[in-house]
């Protein structure tokens, strides 16, 4: 039988959704649900001064809202639990204690002045390992006189210690390029090193998806497995991810670049799923196609680690407008209008039929916040500035359209139902009976309504929306510019 995926999503709670870690996240349960496994959500809190209220319901939230189900968790409970790290310290202490008894960590009763003195004017520099060398009778000495304490792992002083990464193949590292990290904290806390490979290991966890800043790190990691005698799990190391600098250099994905939190970009008008869908790419690509659109439900059966490659992946924020835009068109038009007709009923006056808006923006944005901007000629009468008369294709002038608006004026006042259609039955009839093209007409009302080029519709459909006292009234506006000019 071949092995159970397990996977894991572990974070470490900082309030905030980075792109990055939705993007492991993504990867993990892909790799999960592909593989018909099991996806876990650990907490890592072990940080104890880092803690930020609410964090973890940020990273719930989250999952949730991009759909990425777990199977174990802190809300939901397992069999592996339980899922925070802060509330399995005494596990982290019985396995350090373990890891000494068999020669493979050790005391280290360093003071904070001792250990900064090992250090240059920089900060930097290594642990000289002093207690590693203590006698058992001066450990037990110091255990004994209550002294406070951490744990650190006894690298191998000589040799080499390597790994297979799926990703990015055999990785090695000389044992003596490691430093003896702590895996005990003076407070009890485990730190992230040792914490991640005691849960992965008791939670079965089979394949290990994080960024490849852990890539170097690994090594010392795999030697923990080895030293208690555990089977390393897989290990799939993330592409780095990064973001495009003005000077057209690229750096680590970061603030300066753009929006880099999920929340941010929902806060923007990004749709979860866009989002999702976007950053499926950041990293990976499907075999032997070019299909860019792909749901949640279509990328669990198409996903395989060997689609994920090594280079770096450079956030583009216009490519993830397009994925936006492709999907706010496949939204179904209440969905749209739920989500929009608050902004619009906000910012537009009384009289607008804000459903028909929305109706003719749903094609025509990028993302949902766009909505707002696209309106400022519905919600105010912007400055007229007549040369937008003057049209090639229609041969239209100021003077031209003077004339239409003037004809236009009376037939308008007189309908009784004013709809799209009635109102382009009307503007057909006359250009019909004035032996003029239907588009001038369209033009010269369209300008005189919107008073500006570009417009989300056509000329009925803005006096609509913009109903018909409103579009009377702009229209009178403007045959008095006109003829005043
Ligand atoms: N808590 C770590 C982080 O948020 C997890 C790294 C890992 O997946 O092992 O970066």
């Amino acid at each position: 039988m071949s092995e159970v995926v397990r996977t894991r999503f572990a974070p470490s709670p900082t309030g905030f959704m980075h792109i990055g870690n939705l993007r492991t996240a993504l990867y993990s349960y892909l790799i999960a649900r592909a593989g018909h496994g099991q996806f876990i959500l650990r907490i890592e809190d072990t940080d104890q001064e880092r803690l930020v209220p609410g964090a973890v319901d940020v990273i719930l939230k989250t999952l949730k809202m991009t759909g990425l189900d777990y199977d174990e968790g802190p809300d939901i409970g397992g069999p592996n639990g339980p899922y925070i790290q802060s509330e399995r310290k005494p596990i982290y202490q019985k396995y350090a204690k373990e890891l000494v008894d068999k020669g493979y960590a050790y005391y280290c009763f360093c003071s904070e002045e001792r250990l900064k003195s090992l250090h240059d004017a920089n900060g930097i520099g290594g642990y000289d390992r002093h207690c590693r060398w203590l006698s058992k009778e001066e450990v037990e000495a110091h255990l004994k006189n209550g002294d406070p304490y951490v744990i650190r792992q006894k690298i191998p002083l000589e040799g080499t210690t390597t790994y297979h990464d799926e990703v990015f193949g055999d990785i090695s590292m000389e044992n003596k390029e490691m430093q003896d990290q702590i895996l005990l904290k003076a407070d009890g806390f485990p730190t992230y090193n040792f914490a991640h490979v005691i849960d992965d290991h008791l939670m079965n966890i089979t394949y290990v998806v994080r960024g490849s800043e852990y890539l170097t790190s690994t090594p010392k990691y795999v030697l923990l497995y080895d030293a208690f005698g555990w089977e390393r799990p897989h290990y799939v190391h993330l592409p780095l991810l990064m973001g495009q600098n003005p000077d057209g250099t690229t750096s680590k994905l970061s603030k300066r670049h753009g929006a880099v939190s999920f929340q941010d970009l929902v806060n923007m008008g990004y749709l979860p799923d866009a989002i999702v869908n976007y950053i499926a790419f950041l990293g990976w690509s499907p075999k032997d196609s070019d299909q860019e659109i792909f749901s949640l439900d279509e990328l669990k059966k198409v996903f395989s680690i060997d689609g994920i490659g090594k280079s770096a992946s450079v956030f583009d924020y216009e490519k993830l407008k397009w994925f936006n835009s492709e999907y706010i068109k496949k939204l179904p038009e209440e969905e749209f209008e739920a989500k929009t007709l608050p902004m619009l009923k906000e910012v537009c006056p009384d009289y607008v039929d804000v459903k028909k808006l929305a109706g003719l923006l749903h094609s025509r944005v990028d993302t949902l916040n766009e909505v707002k901007d696209k309106v400022g000629f519905i919600t105010e009468r912007l400055p007229m500035d007549l040369s937008l008369y003057t049209n090639k294709k229609n041969k239209t002038t100021p003077e031209s359209c003077g004339k239409i608006l003037k004809d236009v004026l009376p037939r308008l006042e007189a309908l009784t139902d004013w709809n799209n259609d009635s109102l382009f039955a009307l503007l057909k009839g006359y250009a019909t009976e004035a032996g003029i093209k239907a588009g001038a007409v369209m033009w010269a009302v369209r300008i005189a309504v919107a008073r500006q080029a570009v417009t989300p519709g056509g000329a009925t459909e803005l006096m609509e929306v913009l109903g018909r006292d409103e579009s009377l009234s702009r229209i009178e506006q403007a045959v008095k510019e006109i003829e005043e000019a």
